[in-house]
């Protein structure tokens, strides 16, 4: 732990950069008074002589109430008036922190007596012009998805029904139980899921790695002014790991499959069965559906209809659009109206074109 020599301006003649050795100012002669600050110039050299080190580490000076004159801790009376020490006031001793040292005259006198690193707060314009960017993508995209409205006229009609004809039949099928309605033909034993069973354990190793204090080192963390023209060096000490790692064996888990096996059963059961599915499309306004002569355990279902209308724009741009079934009766050849529009060319709705 350095100790260096400080300085200190004398209040009185104005003298600069006085040595933190002189109790007295060497330009005016008067003595260094209570309220004088040291500070320490970034080049001060660590001291070597033994009678600066015994006076840099005797203690803070104190101050005689009589004269206001330094004197040094070792002195039980005021060296200049001989007043008895008693109990004077001592120069207050500080720990600064290395970005706190005070440099110069004027540093000293601004400096914080306990200096703490400050806590630097940043306002982020990012966010702001984040904000920003976020209102204009979203008013992108209202532009985007707002539908246009579009003069158009009907041309064409396109219609498909169909139907399909199911027939009831036996079938021939195979189950893990036989179904209501179903004749049992015959079982046998069938593989039917695999089961995961505990087989026995392996020994593996794996790396487990933590880390560990290997000892501490030591860095300047600031000086002490010692209250008596002196600087001391403060040394910090801070742990330093390092990674140590180590194989570290386990038990893991192996398992085999068993095939499980269960009756499966044939049998017979009647169901009806799609055989067929008669469609009629056409591109007309007279929608029919498929006539069908059902045969013997046959019957019709599930029947599906569609309709559309093709709608033509001033430039003949063609817009295909399905209607419900009321809507697309009462629709004539040549009649306008106006088309709800999508972006991607969707009519979402037919109003009635206002008369020219
Ligand atoms: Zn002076
Ligand atoms: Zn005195």
């Amino acid at each position: 732990m350095s100790i260096r020599e400080g300085l200190w301006d004398c209040p009185a003649c104005g003298a600069k950069g006085v040595l933190g050795r002189y109790h007295d100012c060497p330009s005016c002669n008067l003595p260094r008074a209570d309220g004088v600050r040291f500070y320490l110039p970034k080049d001060a050299s660590e001291i070597t002589s033994f009678v600066q080190i015994s006076d840099a580490t005797a203690g803070a000076d104190w101050y005689c109430q009589h004269c206001d004159s330094g004197n040094t801790a070792t002195a039980s009376a005021c060296q200049h008036c001989g007043a008895n020490r008693e109990n004077n006031p001592v120069h207050q001793t500080r720990t600064y922190a290395p970005e706190a040292i005070p440099h110069s005259a004027k540093e000293a006198e601004i400096t914080p007596e306990t200096p703490l690193p400050q806590p630097r707060k940043k306002l982020g314009k990012g966010k702001i012009i984040a904000g920003g960017l976020t209102l204009s993508t979203g008013f992108g995209i209202y532009l985007a998805v707002t539908p246009s409205h579009i003069p158009v006229t009907v041309s064409e009609f396109a219609w498909e029904r169909s139907v399909v004809v199911e027939e009831y039949k036996t079938l021939r099928k195979t189950g893990w139980d036989v179904p209501q309605g179903g004749r049992a033909l015959g079982q046998k034993r069938a593989f039917h899921h695999y089961d995961s069973v505990l087989d026995h354990y392996e020994q593996r190793t794996q790396q487990v790695c933590d880390n560990v204090q290997t000892g501490s080192s030591t860095y300047n963390c600031g000086s002490r002014d010692l209250g008596n023209g002196y600087f001391q060096d403060q040394t910090c000490t801070r742990p330093e790991y390092q990674q140590v790692c180590h194989n570290e064996t386990y038990q893991q888990p192996v398992y085999r499959q068993e095939p499980r096996y269960a009756t499966e059963y044939t049998f017979e059961i009647e169901q009806w069965v799609a055989i067929s599915q008669p469609t009629i499309a056409r591109q007309d306004h007279t929608p029919l559906w498929p006539k069908i002569k059902l045969g013997d355990k046959q019957r019709t279902a599930r029947p599906k209809e569609r309709y559309s209308v093709t709608l033509t724009d001033k430039d003949d741009k063609a817009y295909a659009y399905a209607p419900d079934f009321k809507l697309w009766q009462n629709l004539k050849i040549g009649q306008r109206f106006t088309a709800t529009v999508s972006h991607d060319d969707e009519v979402l709705a037919l109003e009635p074109a206002e008369q020219p």
